[in-house]
């Protein structure tokens, strides 16, 4: 049973290739910006703390977001599946945050996956990204747009833009990765678990390149 943490910049493709990885191997896909679009749209009352945070593109406080990946971790589901975790961690805190759980949990990082792919690629996945309100298929309007503006090819239902994904938005996303998450790859390359897959090529070609990098 494999673990593994997805780092890279925002629309570098972690989620797309956390899902299809999760698919095909079976490990518990942990979506921190999942967990908290979840409580924001339950309106529940954590849900309403971090609403200013995630929607201007900011980080949610560590220790909080290191409670809600601790009650997640310790589930009976990740320790007989392994997991992936895709955005988290985003800061050297929460990263030794996570080395000390897995280390109560008696649990060990397999590996840790760097995606890089160029700003100006990345910007267009973000600000181009669609997704369908009904079936959550992805679409994007310069690489993959939908055939009708707007409206589903799979299922017509609607498609919408996140909050967080317009353009200055996402410049503030990009910074704080580049200023607060990039941090990480020294931190792993130093433990020598980091591997660099290229994210810029198709999704097949891209989960290839995963695969083979990982052995699986
Ligand atoms: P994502 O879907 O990973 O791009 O995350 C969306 C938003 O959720 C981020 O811009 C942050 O506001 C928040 N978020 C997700 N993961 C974390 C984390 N590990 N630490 C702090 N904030 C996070």
């Amino acid at each position: 049973m494999a673990n593994y943490v997805f780092l890279g910049p925002p629309g570098v493709g972690k989620g797309t290739m956390a899902a299809m990885l999760s698919e095909s191997y079976g490990n518990v896909h942990i979506s921190t910006g999942d967990i908290l679009r979840a409580e924001l749209g339950a309106g529940t009352e954590l849900g309403k703390r971090i609403s200013s945070c995630v929607q201007g593109g900011g980080l949610v406080p560590d220790a909080l977001v290191g409670e809600l990946v601790r009650q997640r971790l310790g589930k009976t589901d990740v320790l007989a599946a392994g997991f992936l975790l895709d955005g988290f961690p985003r800061t050297v805190p929460q990263a030794e945050m996570l080395t000390a759980l897995l280390v109560d949990l008696g649990i060990e990082l397999s590996r840790v996956v760097l995606f890089e792919v160029d700003e100006e690629m990345l910007i267009k996945r973000l600000v181009g990204r669609q997704l369908c309100s009904d079936c959550s298929a992805i679409y994007n309007t310069f690489f993959s747009p939908a055939a009708r503006p707007g409206q589903c090819d799979i299922c017509d239902g609607t498609l919408v833009t996140r909050k967080d994904d317009t353009l200055e938005t996402v410049r503030n996303r990009l910074a704080i990765y580049w200023e607060q998450t990039a941090p990480l790859v020294g931190y792993y390359e130093q433990q020598s678990i980091l591997t660099r897959i290229d994210g810029s090529q198709t999704k097949a070609v891209n989960f290839s390149a995963l695969q083979q990098a990982l052995s699986i």
